[in-house]
């Protein structure tokens, strides 16, 4: 932890996140018995209004300090061991972890190139013009499995590439046999969209189709989708059975499922909607589970729906190593006042905020705005629309402040995040991981704030 203006480093040395796999920092390998349908044809700022307050980075090395009208927020914990600031039963130590930097990370060796894996040339083409050089370790473990045809459980979170690693040996499946049809069934709509975002890429100049099913967008555009038969679905939970009660499509016809982030739909409360949906589907496929983690409902789970599966566990720790991570201690100032001065530093260039509730992010949002920032939020109140809306002006920068709930903002793939502030403390450690998932992504550096009272 950082302390004020002493600026003592007394990290715990927590690592970011439960430790998983082999010492070695990388991972293993065990076999363990709105309805959008689409056809690919190829083809910082920031403002102030002044107000003495700083946050920075002492020059001496990795001591910080925030102050806001003098008053220092420096994360100090209450004494020693027994004095730990307590929330709900996490303890502040889990805020707090030194990012390591680039160079002292241990690099990953993939033992696979793309252009070694068995794929269709014009998927190969298609990966090249995504400038993807070599695979992230949880494709180079995934990919030859899956494209043997295997059941996998792979352990890793957004941001370790999991999309792709899924996505490449299906298309490709899909461009051998036009019988195969693949089922995505994932928490939100946001990462619904993002993974029908990448499937247009890879599939890019080819006759692979997509439609997306998810709640918020209009239902007869989806039925008409479905109609056209599409190789893919990406759909959420709820409104897929929506979608099956209402006879609009066919689950029977798919022999690939891949449930993403499983462990945020059973959070979700979805897991019976899943267990009905895929004993709807064929006897014989293939059925990947991708989850962040795997505790006894998600294990339970992967043993009943997945044939002698290989499982691949990334450690955790590999994303969570290259965010910074610290708290802010609030006392009895402004909160706004400082996430003013945190927002109006040189190096806070784009930030996305967490608030516990709808209405606070409303409000958060509109005190922000009213001081210059350019802000705007999203949760689960906004339309579908006004989502992708917002998180598209947040991608091109048209805003640098993006002010979100937990629900909203999962899974959420914004390469350049450079801070992500808890501006309201998250409910569980999950919940924590995953939030702060959304900077430090692939090779960059991100913070992590959390704000404490
Ligand atoms: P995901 O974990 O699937 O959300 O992916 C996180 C980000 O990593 C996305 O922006 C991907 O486009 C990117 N990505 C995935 N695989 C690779 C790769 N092999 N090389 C470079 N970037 C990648």
């Amino acid at each position: 932890m950082y302390q004020g203006n002493t600026g003592t480093y007394r990290s715990s040395g927590f690592s970011g996140g439960r430790s998983r796999g082999n010492s070695s920092g990388q991972s293993r390998s065990s076999s363990n018995g709105g309805g959008r349908s689409s056809s690919y044809g190829g083809g910082s700022s920031s403002s102030s209004s002044g107000g003495g307050s700083s946050y920075g980075r002492n020059s001496g090395g990795n001591r910080r300090s925030y102050s806001s009208g003098g008053g220092h927020f420096g994360g100090r914990r209450s004494g020693g061991r027994g004095g730990r600031f307590q929330s709900k039963g996490l303890s502040y130590d889990k805020y707090i972890s030194k990012a390591t930097p680039v160079a002292e990370a241990v690099k990953y060796v993939p033992q696979h190139k793309f252009s070694e894996f068995d794929l269709e040339p014009i998927l190969k083409a298609n990966i090249i013009r995504k400038k993807y050089e070599n695979p992230t370790p949880i494709q180079d473990m995934t990919v030859p499995h899956i494209l043997a045809g295997r059941d996998v459980i792979g352990l890793a979170s957004t941001g370790s590439g999991k999309t792709a690693a899924f996505l490449i040996p299906m298309i490709n499946k899909t461009l051998k046999s036009i019988n195969e049809k693949v089922l995505i069934i994932c928490p939100t709509r946001e990462l619904a969209t993002q993974i029908e975002d990448e499937l247009r890429q890879f599939a890019a100049g080819t006759r692979v189709r997509a439609a997306v099913v998810i709640g918020g967008m209009s239902m007869g555009n989806q039925f008409r989708m479905l109609r056209t038969n599409p190789q893919f679905v990406i759909a959420t939970p709820g409104r897929l059975m929506d979608m099956y009660e209402r006879q609009a499509i066919n689950l029977l016809s798919f022999n690939n499922v891949i449930l993403d982030e499983v462990d945020r739909m059973l959070d979700m409360g979805f897991l019976q909607d899943i267990k009905f949906l895929i004993s709807k589907l064929k006897t014989e496929k293939q059925t990947l589970f991708f989850s962040a983690t795997l505790d006894r409902a998600s294990e339970t789970i992967a043993n009943t729906l997945l044939k002698n599966p290989v499982k691949v566990e990334l450690q955790k720790t590999e994303g969570a190593k290259s965010i910074e991570q610290d708290i802010v201690k609030v006392g009895g100032a402004n909160k706004v006042d400082v996430l003013h001065d945190i927002l109006i530093k040189p190096e806070t260039v784009k930030t996305l905020i967490f608030t516990k509730t709808k209405r606070g992010s409303d409000k958060l949002t509109y005190e922000l705005k009213d001081r210059g920032f350019k802000v705007d939020s999203i949760h689960g109140d906004k339309t579908q629309f006004k989502r992708d809306m917002v998180i598209s002006k947040f991608k091109t920068n048209a805003i640098t402040v993006l002010v979100a709930t937990d629900v909203a903002a999962r899974g959420l793939d914004i390469p350049d995040i450079t801070h992500v502030i808890n501006y309201d403390e998250p409910a569980t450690y999950e919940d924590y991981v995953h939030r702060i998932g959304r900077t430090g992504r692939i090779g960059k550096k991100g913070t992590a704030l959390t704000f404490v009272s």
